[in-house]
């Protein structure tokens, strides 16, 4: 699907924000890599439409009412079966945050490699335009707010300046006995995001905020494993 009908068909539902599968859809139109993934409406089309995917997988509710799916229950990793996920999904629906709110339904996804969790944003500034932000995950970017911010379009020396710049930047390079991650993969994400022809420069006039909250990287690449776009 076009970047223009995922817009235009969250418009047409009245939605100012487009939903997970959606951003994620966008995200794969600009090569940014995100797991593979299928939706259902319930437990009981599991067993058919997971087919296509690896285990183990993670399921998550769908919901325009809901922005912080873990807060609500609405989040299980590592599940290794097809039953597992039947589970994780009935449990769901019992959840009182997820069983008073509109559901789109569950996205049953891939897990990605193990890895550094990033952060990965956009946002506009009604002077400079859209502004690229990169931030280690967690507690870093919550507590510690260690992020580093750019105007579009960014160049690679940008991208590779934004990482240096941040106060955990020994983290990604292997300190305290972690593996290193792949600098490269950040950097790379960076620019189909925020440099010249990136997402944010490109589509300046719809996306008003943008969330990659992971962007998990490990030592062989990068997966944007959550995504939220807000639209003008
Ligand atoms: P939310 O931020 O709305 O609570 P996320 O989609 O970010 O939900 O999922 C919560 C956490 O679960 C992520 O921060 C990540 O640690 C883990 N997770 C989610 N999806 C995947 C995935 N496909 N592979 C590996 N870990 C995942
Ligand atoms: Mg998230």
């Amino acid at each position: 699907m076009k970047m223009h009908d995922l817009i235009s068909m969250a418009r047409k539902q009245n939605r100012s924000a487009l939903d997970e599968q959606a951003g994620k859809a966008l995200l794969a139109r600009y090569g940014v890599a995100v797991p593979l993934s299928v939706i259902v409406a319930g437990a009981d089309e599991v067993a058919q439409k997971m087919k296509p995917l690896k285990f183990p997988v993670v399921v998550k509710v769908m919901s325009p009412d809901i922005l912080h799916k873990s807060d609500a229950g609405g989040v299980k990793v590592g599940l290794k079966s097809a039953a597992e996920v039947e589970g994780a999904i009935r449990t769901m629906m019992q959840q009182p945050a997820i069983a008073a709110v509109r559901i789109d339904g569950f996205l049953i996804e891939e897990m990605a490699p193990a890895g550094q969790e990033m952060v990965i944003g956009g946002l506009r500034d009604p002077q400079f335009g859209p502004l690229v932000m990169v931030g280690l995950g967690g507690i870093f970017v919550e507590v510690l707010a260690d992020v580093s911010f750019r105007i579009c379009p960014i160049t690679r020396l940008d991208a590779q300046e934004m990482l240096a710049e941040l106060k955990g930047a020994a983290i990604l390079k292997g300190a305290r006995g972690r593996k290193p991650v792949s600098q490269e993969a950040i950097i790379d994400v960076l620019l189909k995001v925020g440099g010249e022809n990136g997402l944010l420069t490109q589509h300046a006039a719809d996306i008003k905020e943008a969330d990659i909250n992971p962007l998990i990287v490990s030592d062989a690449g990068a997966v944007a494993v959550d995504a939220r776009f807000i639209l003008s």
